[in-house]
């Protein structure tokens, strides 16, 4: 739209009449005998719904010369032209400029909706203050207009004092400003106070419901939602709308309550509400993240028109149910439907690839990105760093952080994570600290690779200097994770007894990864005492995790109580619990090769066990000893050459024989890799000047030079 100077309209006055034609020839028609008050208006009105800047200063310039600037009626909607074109700076000053006469109640309660609606709460707050002085009372509108701002503050207080005025004007009954009090105290997670609102209004509407339910998940009480969902229901005059069944179907997709949600189903194809795709989408989501994944998809498959976010919704689902593959190829087939994916489509697929660590789709992720223009987009760039780290490609992942402009904490923590996971505990920590001095405020996850690293480090002091700045200094109250940290670090440093007081003066019950902690340092220090002890327990809490059997095993084996370590693999027979075999994978020509342990099903076996029997011979030379205690399950005697079959090794040995030689190796193991395999790594990495990257089921390994990252700490 194209808005033509008045001698330029004279002369097209023939030429088909466009849309601002109209409003500009009725101002200029205008301008030589003033404006009236309604004209005005109505012109305000027009240029509001084109939101065009250049109409609004000419009115505005109109509306100067006519004197009607005092008007509040026309000052008021001038004000909120300006809003609308998106420019609030002009509006305010506008706003400080005006005299008294022209600012009325419905002119502040304008601004302090738009400066809400802007985002800029304090200062809508400071408004709201500047109004009282002046003695204007704010109405029951002004007061929702305000309540929102509180709400996004996400200071409590400000709301309570505001709920006090409320009272003390008179308006706690208006059905509007108590659902924006309700609506206030959830978003700050006041939940018994909205609770309290709720109950005192004396009618509701479907909006007050919706908020309550919202409300609830915000604060992650999905049983809650679920259960004001159906009080709800049973309230004639409230008919539930396509918000309340998208609300509790996340409830019930967060609790994983199927049945219920099936129900909500149904309701929603008796009230014809089937047909929203919004809804639907909800649907498909409560299904998938219910791990029905089938009904997922014969729904996704039965919606006619898809959008982005049911393509989301689809990709979401299947990394949730652990197919990252499928994560992957509807990633592609929603590419291949011509839509456009969003930032959550990105991140999605990255996390999946990130998952999968598969290099060659990521990459080919981060390309799109680039030709999409996602690339100042903080939450995709930490997906991005994410995927690079757990793809072994700390390079990458290094260039992506550095290259970000506008960290976030997720950011900051994204890379924090992937300097942890490679072993760079130094580097980790450092980062943390830099995070500390730009301002940005961490948060619990972040502490749990903070403290993994401390813990990598061995420093005792600073681990504990961290863990109590969570509770003291950024108010987090310390979880499992890090407890578990923390116990993995001082016993990792001997001190083992401390270790043990420590999980005795938590606040919670310790949970499985704590105890595993203290039995994996009782295994490293051969406490035998206490590793049974711990194990017993560990036993209880998870009867079928081999991985506890088979260390008490070897700390039994190791201090020679050779019945005792064999009493141990008869309970695991009694107790029905199997060791996972262990597998390695390595991508060739965008090909996975899976090797088991022992495995001679490659068509090129011969020449992989030959490539391992010239490998043990040139490490045998360099000082290779075959570390022995590692070779469980087997036959005396025959401890070498069972170390010389698992996966890992025969995954290496096939990387050397197909890839070029200037490429690294990257295998991904399902398993904790062992002692013995660490140490060949080492060597090969020497022997034939080679980076191998092996991630394993708790970190990376990158073996260059004959040493690895984790400095044989893992
Ligand atoms: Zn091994
Ligand atoms: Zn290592």
């Amino acid at each position: 739209m194209k808005f033509l100077s008045p001698r330029k309209f004279r002369r097209r006055q023939s030429c088909p009449i466009s849309i601002s034609i109209p409003l500009f020839h009725n101002l200029y028609r205008q301008a030589s005998s003033p404006l009236n008050p309604t004209r005005l208006n109505s012109l305000l009105d027009n240029a509001a719904q084109y939101k065009n800047l250049k109409h609004a200063t000419q009115i505005h310039s109109q509306i100067i010369t006519s004197n009607y600037a005092s008007h509040p009626f026309i000052f008021n909607n001038l004000f909120l032209l300006y809003a609308k074109c998106g420019f609030i700076d002009r509006g305010l000053l506008l706003f400080s400029t005006a005299g008294d006469d022209s600012r009325n109640v419905v002119t502040w309660t304008t601004l302090i909706t738009q400066l809400s609606h802007f985002k800029m709460p304090f200062l809508a707050l400071n408004y709201f203050n500047r109004m009282r002085c002046t003695g204007i009372y704010p109405n029951q509108f002004t007061f929702s207009a305000v309540l929102p701002a509180c709400a996004d503050t996400v200071v409590v207080t400000y709301g309570e004092q505001m709920h006090g005025l409320i009272w003390k004007h008179g308006f706690e009954s208006d059905t509007f400003v108590a659902s924006a009090l309700l609506d206030m105290y959830a978003k700050c997670s006041d939940v018994s106070m909205a609770e309290k609102v709720f109950d005192e209004m004396p009618s509701r509407s479907m909006v007050s419901w919706n908020s309550m339910i919202v409300g609830f998940l915000k604060n992650k009480l999905y049983d809650r939602a679920i259960g004001f969902f159906r009080e709800g229901l049973r309230e004639t005059e409230v008919d539930p709308d396509q918000i309340s069944f998208s609300s509790v179907l996340s409830g019930c997709a967060h609790t994983a309550r199927f049945d219920f949600g099936k129900q909500v189903h149904g309701n929603i194809i008796k009230r014809g509400l089937i047909t929203v795709l919004y809804v639907k989408n909800s649907l498909v989501d409560m299904y998938s993240k219910c791990r029905l994944f089938d009904d997922a998809m014969k729904l996704f498959y039965n919606i006619g028109d898809r959008d982005v976010v049911t393509w989301n919704v689809m990709i979401m689902g299947c990394v949730h149910n652990d197919n990252c593959e499928a994560a992957c190829s509807y990633f592609q087939a929603m590419r291949r439907e011509g839509l456009s994916p969003d930032e959550v489509s990105y991140s999605s697929a990255l996390h999946a690839s990130a998952n999968l660590a598969t290099l060659t789709e990521g990459t080919s992720i981060h390309a799109q990105i680039l030709k999409t223009g996602f690339t100042k987009n903080a939450c995709i760039l930490s997906s991005m760093i994410t995927m690079y780290g757990k793809c072994g490609n700390l390079f990458d992942a290094c260039r992506v952080f550095e290259e970000t402009e506008d960290h976030n904490v997720v950011s900051w923590t994204a890379m924090i994570a992937v300097y942890q996971q490679h072993g760079s505990a130094n580097e980790a920590i450092e980062l943390f600290e830099k995070m500390l001095k730009h301002g940005i405020v961490p948060e619990y996850i972040t502490f749990v690779s903070v403290l993994s690293a401390c813990s990598h480090t061995g420093q005792v002091e600073v681990g504990f200097k961290y863990f109590n700045s969570m509770a003291n200094i950024h108010n987090i109250k310390p979880g499992p994770e890090h407890y578990a940290c923390m116990v993995d670090l001082i016993a990792r440093n001997g001190r083992l007894n401390e270790a043990k007081k420590f999980i005795e003066s938590m606040p919670m019950k310790p949970d499985s990864s704590i105890w595993g902690a203290l039995l994996g340092a009782c295994g490293k220090y051969g406490n035998v005492e206490m590793g049974s002890e711990v194990a017993e327990r560990l036993f209880e809490l998870e009867p079928n995790n081999p991985g506890n059997y088979v260390l008490l095993s070897n700390i039994y084996a190791r201090r020679g109580m050779v019945e005792k370590a064999d009493e141990v693999r008869q309970l695991m027979g009694i107790n029905r619990v199997r060791k996972e075999t262990g597998c390695s994978w390595i991508e060739f020509r965008n090909q996975t090769f899976v090797f088991t342990v022992n495995d001679k099903s490659h068509s090129r076996t011969d020449e992989i066990y030959e490539m391992l029997k010239k490998l043990k011979e040139l490490a045998k030379k360099r000082g290779y000893v075959a570390a022995i205690q590692f070779a469980t399950n087997s036959v005396e005697g025959s401890e070498e050459q069972s170390l010389w079959s698992h996966s890992e090794k025969l995954a290496l040995a096939f990387g050397l024989l197909v890839l070029p030689s200037a490429s690294s190796i990257r295998i991904k193991k399902n398993l904790r890799t062992c002692g013995d395999c660490h140490t060949v790594m080492k060597f090969a990495s020497e022997i034939f000047e080679r980076e191998i990257i092996v991630r394993d089921i708790n970190r990376f390994h990158r073996f260059t030079n004959g040493l690895c990252s984790c400095k044989d700490y893992w």
